[in-house]
């Protein structure tokens, strides 16, 4: 039988940061839910096109140390929270839409995004934000909404599990568009407006943003298409390289780790090479977090690993989860040389093990790792 992990587990086979780097991913619990809620708290009147920052020089501009405390190419998502501490070093400002919406962003994603808005009103395209930087409380408060309104189902589906969304970040931006100086803002209006998404989307990486979730990519990102959502990723150049090849922030995330890595998926009767590759992407988007280890091999242990019995072990770690299917990857990776505190230094790590599991039609979410 194989060895069984639990979060416990890992800890006691490493040492305590490296637990502390993991904690809150080998549980996933966000598994069911598929949108954003980015509709949340929109509403719609006539626009006179105006955009009035309220920022307050004397909150945002004095403290440089903490502005660069920001991670600009941490990864949220379903299963990956949002990092500890993020909240401390965070700086915002807010801002009053059109609509008469405060929304609050990260301070230098909004410095971005103005020099972008500007550069779209030039080819007479017209945008406004419609919701960006969520608080935990706030996200926990769109969900209790969703949950009394719509009932827990619906609210699972459609709002993303406070701790696991984007928006907490403050570095991810919902645009409305304002069209023959209308607003137009619900998602099913937006998006029979293609060929202005089009003249957006082709400006993003020249401000440093890049399209989070991109059509067909659900099954890696978690979300459907939604081209109203962007992220700042600070750095033009990678900006310009997730958009010139066409891949999600996770593709570009777990591209990170030692590409030349010997991948070995070897032959299954369950899982097309396709399928496994996306269960590797979100293995490696985690081991990008494992500081100063490199990865040598990464491997499917085949499809004996899909039985009933680990099926419920791993429903029962994540108590909101129905998985169907499995997948157990195999990592070999070297620890930092000079330690660091987290590993045992300069070892080779054999066969360490990543779970992941999906429900039918949905996409992989990393429920436990390690020895
Ligand atoms: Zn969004």
């Amino acid at each position: 039988m194989k060895s069984r992990l639990s979060k416990g587990a890992v800890c006691a086979s490493i040492c305590l940061a490296a637990c502390l780097a993991v904690m809150g991913c080998g549980t996933s619990s966000s598994a069911s839910s598929a949108a954003d809620a980015s509709q949340a708290g929109q509403s719609s009147s006539t626009s006179d096109l105006s955009t009035n920052a309220q920022s307050d020089d004397a909150q945002v501009g004095s403290d440089d140390a903490k502005t660069q405390g920001i991670d600009y190419l941490a990864l949220v998502n379903k299963n990956h929270p949002l990092p500890a501490g993020w909240e401390d070093s965070l700086k915002t400002v807010r801002m009053t839409n059109s609509v008469g919406d405060d929304v609050e962003v990260e301070k230098k994603s909004y410095d971005a995004y103005l020099k972008l808005k500007a550069a779209l009103e030039k080819e007479g395209v017209y945008v406004d934000l419609d919701s960006a930087r969520r608080s935990v409380e706030q996200q926990q408060k769109i969900m209790d909404d969703f949950t009394k309104k719509y009932g827990a189902d619906y609210a699972k589906k459609t709002v993303a599990t406070p701790g696991y969304s984007e928006h907490q970040t403050g570095l991810a931006l919902d645009l409305y568009l304002i069209i023959d100086g209308k607003d137009v803002t619900k998602n099913e209006d937006m998006i029979t407006y293609p060929e202005v998404w089009e003249k957006i989307h082709a400006r993003l990486a020249d401000y440093g943003f890049i399209l989070r979730y991109l059509k067909g990519d659900e099954h890696i990102t978690g979300y459907g298409y939604e081209p109203w959502h962007i992220r700042y990723v600070d750095d033009p150049a990678i900006a310009k390289e997730i958009a010139d090849k066409g891949i999600t922030f996770e593709e570009y995330k777990a591209g990170k780790v030692q590409p030349e890595v010997s991948y070995d998926f070897g032959k299954s009767d369950l899982y097309t090479t396709e399928e496994l590759e996306e269960a590797a992407i979100q293995a490696k988007c985690e081991f990008a977090t494992f500081e100063g280890c490199e990865l040598h091999s990464l491997r499917y242990a085949g499809d004996k690993c899909n039985t009933k019995e680990n099926l419920d072990w791993l429903n029962s770690l994540d108590e909101e989860a129905n998985y169907t299917q499995v997948v157990e990857l195999l990592t070999d990776f070297h620890s930092p040389v000079e330690g660091g505190g987290a590993w045992e230094a300069d070892t080779e790590m054999k066969d360490y093990q990543w779970w992941l599991a999906r429900e039918e039609g949905k996409g992989w979410q990393l429920v436990t790792f390690g020895y």
